[in-house]
């Protein structure tokens, strides 16, 4: 028997199986058009896993004086759609149907501000340390979740900050793999 997803988990942008923590980080998208699908990694401290301080920083409340490598965070209003972390739960802090702020300058296909029209997912991680098996899992779920949502985002337009931001930003990093995660994509 297949379990092809038929019914959407979302209601008004929001994922039911989600940990919400709301981000003040966000605005309305200057479209309804939800069309692309931008991967990361954070983490801190960098290196650092399963601590507070993500949360923290996308609430906006992040003690800069806790690590003496946030303190240029200081005044940083940052967010994501959603954070896979290591143990791959997910936690959600801004409505897919509004603009989270976690793209910066970019462009695709030279279209800039993707965070007009993009979602953005964080993987707790870093550019070279292989991302968790939980990780993968819970991330093509919930990339096939949002695909169902919003159909305009198809396999070409799911990409990494790096081809976005090149020479600014080098996330998911060379930890992450690309090959595993659409073949994982195409074949569940
Ligand atoms: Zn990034």
């Amino acid at each position: 028997m297949t379990s092809k997803l038929t019914s959407t988990v979302f209601n008004q942008g929001w994922h039911c199986n989600a940990l919400q923590c709301l981000s003040p980080h966000f605005n309305q998208r200057p479209q309804a058009e939800v069309s692309l699908l931008v991967i990361h990694n954070i983490s801190l401290p960098a290196g650092c896993f399963g601590l507070p301080y993500i949360d923290d920083l996308f609430k906006g409340c992040i003690d800069v004086s806790a690590d003496p490598s946030f303190k240029d965070l200081q005044g940083l209003t940052v967010s994501a759609h959603f954070l896979i972390r290591r143990d791959g739960s997910l936690t959600q802090y801004v409505s897919c149907d509004d603009r989270a702020w976690h793209a910066g300058v970019s462009n695709f296909h030279g279209r800039e501000n993707c965070n007009d029209f993009a979602i953005g997912i964080e993987l707790e991680g870093t550019d070279d340390v292989a991302y968790t098996d939980k990780q993968y899992q819970q991330l093509v779920s919930l990339t096939q979740q949002i695909q169902l949502q919003y159909p305009m985002i198809s396999l070409d337009r799911i990409v990494g900050h790096c081809d976005i931001a090149p020479g600014r930003k080098t996330d998911p990093g060379d930890s992450f793999d690309w090959q595993r995660y659409r073949q994982d994509l195409t074949n569940s």
